[in-house]
């Protein structure tokens, strides 16, 4: 049987700095569905918040977090993000990352409090936990290893039972502690700047376990993406565009967002994902970036100058078509601001970890700020618990009954995830209504799900609905019909 001492279930930001953080306490395994490039974070643009310039306050970036929130956000949990970025940030320069000189401006930010390295930002945080944590000797990373189900024993997590490759069979890791790095969800609609792993497993997980997630309503939908897929994954352009002066156009390249919002370019996601879906049932809604000075916006944004150039696409010459798609999931499992959730020997982190920072909206640039504090938050209480973990003696000689799971040929699962996605899309989108979310519950729990990849995306859909339906009144990027926009 394997066993380790810290089982991490995901490879992204989160579960690669929570290992950083434990490697000096045992044995760290890191498991991953797919390869290490599937996280979000080779596609971050934007950058991470934090207060370090003498112009800035915590309590102004608290209070546009909470803003930003509906006002629904957790202070206590915010001031503990807030007030542990600028420790984070010297944790990732101490790993060899620069950051720019002067801090940009963001979208709901009052201040300019946003830090790059450079446009890819999230590329970069990445790339350097994963050197670092390729070159420790007490870390380990399992590829294609898709974790099913906890093993829970006397009332608590004593790790994971995964499927590796295409092996049918499911295998225990037996691990001391265990943390859910799963990520986010964006994968269970039809439209999502998400990687190909994010379909809430950590959510399925934790419910199978016996926790109830939360805030699953408060779903937020990026405005700004690039009309059209790679590899079934949407690109997004970050504000940064926004802030920089694109514009948001129909066809005949006539700027519409002030005939809504006079905040125009710079009103929230959400207010903006509304306004371009109702534009685009008149007609495709484009990003207008054709009087940028080529050389500024080469300097800017060279990285995404760069990836855009092969989809024939050149940012000073013509508009880009631009369509709302699912971006992150403000909910998830619940933890205290040591990052452990109600299940002994389970904690969670990053994009799954509902630490109520977000309230009912991201604001931009805090996501990957929160992954980084609460992976120091958990590396700092096993810190604290390790006397108790070093002596405690984890069972791995009695053997375990692995779980039996179905699995069914690709183009089954294919086609039960599209109809799930179909159904959230269509009922559960940016704008919901009671009938709908009705429906969609309906339609959901009458899926034959056999398969287990499909048995979690329906129990995961199943909670969201749930959570929008116990909420009838817009909040956030929750969004009830029956309100104007
Ligand atoms: C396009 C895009 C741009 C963004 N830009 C920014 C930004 O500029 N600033 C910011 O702060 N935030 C940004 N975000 C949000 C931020 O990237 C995410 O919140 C953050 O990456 C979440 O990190 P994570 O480690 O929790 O999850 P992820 O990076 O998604 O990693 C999850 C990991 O879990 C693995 N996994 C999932 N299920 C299983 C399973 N069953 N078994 C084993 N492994 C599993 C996946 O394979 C993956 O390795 C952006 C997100 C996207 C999609």
């Amino acid at each position: 049987m394997r066993t380790t001492d810290y089982l991490i279930i995901g490879s992204g930001v989160s579960g690669l700095a929570t290992a950083l953080h434990l490697q000096a306490l045992g044995k760290v395994t890191i498991l991953t569905k797919g390869t290490l490039k599937g996280a979000n974070d080779y596609w971050d643009q934007g950058g991470l918040a934090a207060v370090l310039t003498k112009e800035d306050r915590f309590k102004k970036h608290i209070e546009d977090t909470l803003e930003a929130g509906a006002l629904h956000g957790n202070r206590d949990s915010i001031r503990t993000m807030v007030e542990h970025a600028p420790k984070v940030f010297r944790f990732l320069e101490s790993l060899g990352l620069s950051f720019k000189k002067e801090p940009f401006a963001e979208v709901g930010h009052t201040e300019k409090r946003v830090w790059r390295t450079s446009d890819f930002t999230g590329q970069d945080i990445f790339v350097q936990l994963l050197k670092h944590v390729q070159k420790s000797k007490s870390i380990e990373i399992l590829e294609n290893a898709d974790a099913v189900e906890l093993i829970e024993r006397n009332e608590r997590c004593d790790g994971a039972f995964a499927r590796f490759g295409d092996k049918a069979e499911l295998e225990p890791i037996i691990a001391k502690q265990t943390i859910l790095a799963t990520g986010g969800l964006g994968r269970l609609f039809e439209r999502s700047d998400n990687p190909r792993g994010a379909a809430g497993d950590g959510i399925a997980l934790a419910v199978n376990a016996g926790l109830e997630p939360q805030d699953m309503e408060f779903i937020q939908f990026h405005p700004t993406a690039l009309a059209l897929p790679q590899d079934e994954r949407y690109f997004t352009f970050s504000e940064a565009f926004r802030v920089f002066g694109a514009k948001v156009v129909d066809a005949q390249g006539r700027a519409f967002l002030e005939d809504y919002d006079k905040r125009a370019e710079l009103a929230p996601r959400d207010v903006l994902s509304r306004i371009i879906q109702l534009e685009r049932t008149n007609g495709n809604v484009f990003l207008d970036m054709r009087y940028f000075n080529p050389k500024e916006l080469k300097s800017n944004f060279p990285e995404v100058v760069k990836r855009l150039k092969p989809l024939g696409f050149d940012l000073t010459k013509s508009m880009v078509p631009i369509v709302p798609v699912e971006h992150f999931c403000c909910g998830g499992v619940p933890v205290n601001l040591q990052g452990e959730t109600k299940l002994p020997g389970l904690s969670a982190v990053g994009e799954v970890a509902y630490t109520g920072v977000h309230g009912a909206s991201l604001l931009p640039s805090n996501s990957l700020l929160e992954s980084l504090v609460f992976a120091e938050a958990i590396g700092k209480a096993m810190e604290r618990r390790h006397p108790l973990d070093r002596e405690r003696v984890v069972d791995s000689q009695t053997p375990l009954a692995a779980p039996q799971v179905v699995v069914e040929e690709a183009h089954q699962v294919k086609a039960y995830a599209l109809r799930i996605a179909q159904i959230l899309s269509s009922r559960v989108g940016i704008v919901r209504t009671p009938e709908n979310l009705r429906l969609a519950l309906k339609e959901i729990t009458e899926i034959p799900a056999r398969d287990y990849r499909i048995q979690r995306r329906q129990l995961v859909a199943y909670k969201m609905i749930q959570a929008c339906i116990a909420r009838p009144e817009s909040l956030g990027c929750h969004y009830m019909a029956k309100d104007i926009i």
